[in-house]
Parts: C-alpha cells; structure tokens; sequence
C-alpha cells in the first residue's frame, strides 16, 4: 500500500492517472514492480495503481473503484471496452476508411499504451513499463475480439531511454508471437475514400496520422481554385484532400525523402484507381525540403491556402518556450507569405503546449507579421483519439483554420 503526502492527493482524487516521487511516503513504496492500493496520508481510498521504481512515472493509477482491482481481467476488459467504444468505425470500415485508433492510451484508461487499426493489421506502441508488462493479456484481448491477420507492437523510441525498454518489435498471429520470414510486404489504407500505400511496421508514429482525419475533411472546403502549400506534408494526408478539393496546384514540402516519394505513389495511386482526376499529377509538387527555410524562400502572395502540420516542436516541458518561439516564426513567416484574405491551417501536435498558449502565440505571429487573423474554426484530434477531461494531457493536438487579412 502506497500513501500519498499530504496536499499531493488533489488531482489524483480528480482521477489524474500520474504520480511521481515527490508525492509519495518513501517509507510506504515497494520493491517489486506491481499492482499497489493507494491511499491518502489519512487513509482514504484513492486508486488502485501500478508502481514500478524504473519508470519515469513510476506511479500510474489504473482503477479508482476500491472492488475492481486492476489484475489481467481488469486490462481484457478495458481493452474490450475500448474498442467497442469504437464501435461506429468498425461498421464503416468497408466504405471510406479502415484507419483508426482503438486504443488512446491514458485517454482510453490503458497508460502508454496505442493500438491502430490498419486494415486488418493492429499496430501496438507501448510507451511504458507497465504496458510492456501487459502486452500479453492486451495482444489476447485484441486477438479474441478482432482476429486480425497480425498484431505488430513496437516500443515507442522516444520513450524506451526514460522507460527503461529496449527498442523491440513483435509480431503476434492468432495471439502467438512469430518472426515473419521475409519483409512485409505493401498495403493500402483508406481514409476518407482517399487510399494510402504503406509497408506495415514502418514510416513514422504508426504509418499514417490518422488524428488529422476530421482536419483534413474540414481543409477540403478551403481548396477550390486555391494554389496551396502543405507545409510537413509526410505521405500526402491534406494534398491529396486538397487535389480532391479541386486545388488548382499544390507544392508539398517534407524534410523525410521517404515521405516525399510516398507522397507521390499515393497521388498516382489515387489516379489510377479513378479517385482523383489524371490533371492532378501535373498539379502536385513534392520537395524535400527544411520548413523554415522554405517559408523563408518562397515568395510574397503566391499561396492562398497554407497548412503548417509540423512535428511535435515541444518534446517536452523542458523545451516548451524554445518551442513556442519555433511555432511563433514558422506562422509569422505562413502569415506574411500568405495572399491577403487567404486560408491558413496551423496545427501543433505537442501536448505540453496548451491550446490557450498555442492561440497566444498565434496571436503574437500575427502582430509581428503586422496582420489581422480572424479564427474560422476551432479544431482538434479526432474522436477515436479522446481527450480524457481528468488528464489534460491527452489533448495534444490543437488545429486552427485562420484567415489571414493584410
Ligand atoms: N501533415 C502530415 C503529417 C505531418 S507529421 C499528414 O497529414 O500526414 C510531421 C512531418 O514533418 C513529418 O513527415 C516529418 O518528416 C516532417 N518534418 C520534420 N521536421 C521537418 C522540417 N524541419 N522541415 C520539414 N519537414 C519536417
């Protein structure tokens, strides 16, 4: 049984699922990693939560329910019960898109730990201890509800140093781990009814981004007659909603030569199954490129619409204010390119940076660019990507549709 001292058990009675050393009674922490009762210094019932000393958190609270003690059936449940809680994605799965999320982590009540349905292929991230510990039960669990053609779990790599894991890849069929005897070969996704090809287990995040989903739908209004310019364009997710949308020309700019020619493939790809017309191959344009240089070279007025998607610039805490000074410059640069009256998406995927500080920042872009921004749409991730209201940290990803006056 672990105590938590005094005047550190506010938020964790708020169901925040995070504790760290300073909170806790030394004197009452195990060992042995494992399942603990965890309670306030006047012995009230707080949570049942995983502690292991060789996390970075090395407290995690699991179930705030004093008679339902997180053990394996506790995590086969949870994962069931997140998965049906996606319930309209899989009836949608044969018509436009057969990319998901089923599993969101803390937002989903499962710490560190992601699963992506991708087709008939679940990708797992584990990001922590306690994950990696359960992977089993959560692999069963997934198996007997879903019976996938194969699970693939990676641990994250931007986690395994803090977390103490190596960096692994497994592939489970029918719930069993094997080792494929040869490279996996090339799928297709579909989002939207727009089709992406990938090679399972590779690219970045899980393969695809599929929190921009609804995004990318909303982009699809501004693009009519537009030159635009997607900015951290990875596999193409909004030019190829842009060239769909009936964009007159879109330049993408990625600094991954990987995702560039991807970029490409997946144009020609959707053209040659007739879901975009031929003229958009002469349309696009894909070039590796560094984003702040580019935003620096490309000339005054000749974009309408502007999509700046770039990666997470706030790996953490530490790095919050050199990164809100990235985000600043990048937008200031969007703001002053960009044709006057024209459409600027902006998104920032770094979950320590606040939604109210990424709109201040937005806003001293807009000063130092000597523009007037008028907000259009308030955006985020979508819903198979929940933000859980107990722990804001699971709203990372915070979008804006702007238009920019001169
Ligand atoms: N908009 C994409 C997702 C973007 S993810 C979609 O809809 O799928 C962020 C992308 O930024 C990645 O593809 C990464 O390769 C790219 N990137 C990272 N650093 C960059 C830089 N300095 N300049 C340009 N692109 C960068």
């Amino acid at each position: 049984m672990i105590t938590i001292l005094e005047g550190k058990e506010r938020n964790l009675f708020k169901h925040h699922p995070w504790v760290f050393s300073g909170a806790m009674d030394a004197s009452t922490v195990p060992e042995a990693a494992g399942v603990e009762k965890v309670v306030s210094h006047d012995g009230r019932f707080i949570a049942w939560g995983w502690y292991d000393k060789d996390s970075h958190i090395p407290l995690r609270l699991l179930s705030w329910k004093e008679d339902d003690m997180p053990d394996s059936s506790w995590w086969e449940r949870s994962v069931r019960e997140s998965v049906l809680r996606r319930k309209s994605f899989f009836s949608d799965m044969s018509s436009s898109t057969n990319v998901f999320r089923i599993i969101h982590g803390e937002a989903d009540l499962l710490p560190g730990l992601v699963a992506d349905v991708y087709g008939r292929i679940v990708r797992m991230i584990v990001s922590a201890r306690v994950a990696w510990d359960m992977r089993e039960t959560v692999v069963r669990a997934i198996e007997g509800l879903l019976h996938p053609q194969m699970i693939i779990l990676n641990t994250d790599s931007a986690f395994c140093a803090i977390e103490k894991l190596h960096e692994v890849v497994e592939y489970y069929q029918g719930g069993v781990r094997f080792t494929p005897a040869e490279k996996l070969p090339e799928m297709r996704i579909r989002e939207d009814g727009l089709y992406y090809g990938l090679v399972p287990g590779t690219g970045q995040k899980s393969g695809f981004y599929c929190d921009q989903r609804e995004n990318r739908k909303r982009l699809e209004q501004y693009v009519k007659d537009a030159v635009v310019f997607d900015g951290c364009c990875y596999t193409g997710g909004f030019t190829l909603h842009a060239l769909r949308g009936g964009c007159r020309k879109v330049d993408a700019f990625d600094s991954s030569a990987d995702a560039i020619h991807r970029l490409l493939s997946n144009v020609h790809l959707n053209v040659d199954l007739g879901i975009l017309p031929s003229s958009s191959l002469e349309k696009v344009t894909a070039n590796k490129a560094d984003i702040f240089e580019t935003l620096r070279s490309i000339p005054h007025n000749a974009y309408d619409v502007m999509i700046l998607d770039p990666p997470k610039l706030a790996q953490t805490i530490k790095s919050l204010e050199s990164a809100k000074k990235a985000y600043k410059d990048l937008n200031r640069l969007a703001m002053e390119k960009i044709r006057s009256g024209g459409i600027l998406m902006t998104c920032s995927c770094s979950g320590s940076l606040k939604r109210e500080d990424f709109r201040t920042v937005l806003a001293w872009s807009a000063k130092d660019a000597g523009v007037e921004v008028q907000i259009l749409e308030t955006l985020g991730q979508g819903m198979d990507h929940p933000v859980r209201i107990s722990f804001p940290e699971s709203e990372y990803l915070k979008a804006y549709i702007l238009r920019v006056i001169k």
